[in-house]
């Protein structure tokens, strides 16, 4: 990486993108991949089929651009979200992460910034150095927990132009109450700020947690970003969407690239939208091979955060690089973080949990844990 940087170095970067290095976890082939919070459940057979008679019958227009506005998805899209959402409210784009490049490019850039509450989604502070927007890195309780007096008052303070809130946060799992949402709303009044609840693995949430989506009426800076990367097992697709008021998406049509959701892409979310029944069981799986983790690692006597996503976040580890190597060598691919004793792990298939748990158990019986 340093010969690439320095190579990198030489030519006129802007200066915010110098020394950085590109996002991106380590794809390496192992047999039980648990490091990048994918479907490990793949795509049901009848929805694979859908999707290509789908795709089939768009490759015969090809030759034409697409539905610049994806009418039908964004129909399709709202009726699922549900909550009286309409068309005009939705949003798509090649996964949430362009989404919230889409949010920055309108509403961040030169002179602006954005707040993140780290540790939280590694590409916020990305995505703003690719807009020329400053990222703020807010502050957590050291559990991690983010309260709602305290997310207020740093945005009250530091008056962002785009708050970030992530829920179910991304590395720790666990969701964020929608007083933390309501309070951070208010206290951006005055700055204006735009709040963005970034909600990509909500389908995972326990049963009956509410979504920030309830939330929009009346507020017209709230936006909520979802992805069919994660419950629609379309992560290799690239669709992100998101609801706001509709002036939002007229914002966000100000700094799309024409034509930016492909004829191919369109058809396969609408495929996997009428066809979600599979995906949603699918779902349901995750949730309690999840619930599996989180139990197994407090019987092991490690420390999981409460998770409402399809991964968990655990600490307790004396040597959080040796387990991922141990576990790695074992062809067990789960996500270092970059927070000591702590590691990331995907909820995968009953088997793949099972070689995870099993290994795992192994090598902290070979390496002390400090519990
Ligand atoms: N938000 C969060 C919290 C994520 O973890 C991810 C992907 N890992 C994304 C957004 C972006 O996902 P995608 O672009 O695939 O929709």
């Amino acid at each position: 990486m340093s010969e690439q940087l320095e190579r990198l170095g030489k030519l006129p970067l802007r200066d915010n993108l110098r020394g950085i290095s590109p996002y991106g976890a380590p794809q390496i082939d192992v047999p039980v991949l648990l490091n990048v919070n994918e479907n490990t459940h793949g795509v049901p057979v009848d929805v694979q089929e859908a999707i290509t008679k789908a795709v089939s019958e768009a490759a015969v227009s090809l030759n034409r651009y697409p539905d610049r506005e994806f009418t039908e998805l964004r129909t399709a899209l709202a009726e699922y979200l549900g909550h009286n959402l309409v068309a005009d409210q939705i949003w798509a784009a090649n996964g949430s992460n362009e989404v919230l490049q889409q949010i920055l490019q309108a509403f961040g850039g030169p002179g602006r910034s954005a707040l993140g509450f780290p540790p939280t989604y590694s590409m916020y502070p990305l995505l703003a150095s690719g807009t020329d927007t400053s990222y703020i890195a807010g502050t957590r309780e050291a559990d991690y927990a983010l309260s709602a007096e305290s997310a207020a008052q740093q945005v009250a303070e530091l008056a962002p132009n785009i708050v970030f809130l992530c829920s179910p946060n991304n590395p720790t799992g666990t969701g964020l109450g929608l007083d933390v949402v309501e309070a951070v709303y208010e206290a951006g009044e005055a700055s204006q700020t735009i709040v963005i609840v970034d909600e990509a693995y909500h389908e995972f949430a326990h049963q009956g947690t509410p979504s920030a989506l309830t939330l929009l009426p009346g507020r017209e800076r709230l936006i909520v970003s979802r992805t069919m990367s994660k419950a629609f097992a379309l992560a290799g697709a690239r669709i992100g969407y998101m609801a706001a008021a509709p002036e939002v998406t007229d914002a966000l049509r100000l700094v799309r690239l024409p034509y930016h959701l492909s004829a191919i892409t369109q058809a396969t979310a609408l495929a996997a939208l009428r066809h979600r029944t599979a995906l949603m069981a699918d779902v349901e799986d995750i949730k309690v091979q999840r619930d599996r983790i989180v139990s197994e690692l407090t019987r092991m006597g490690l420390t999981p955060a409460a998770s409402d996503s399809n991964y968990v976040f655990f600490g307790g580890l004396e040597d959080s690089h040796t387990v991922w190597q141990g576990l790695l060598d074992a062809g067990v691919l789960v996500r270092d973080v970059g927070i000591a004793g702590h590691l990331r792990v995907t909820a995968g298939t009953e088997a793949e949990t099972t070689a995870f748990l099993v290994k795992l158990e192994e090598l902290l019986n070979s390496t002390p844990s400090s519990n």
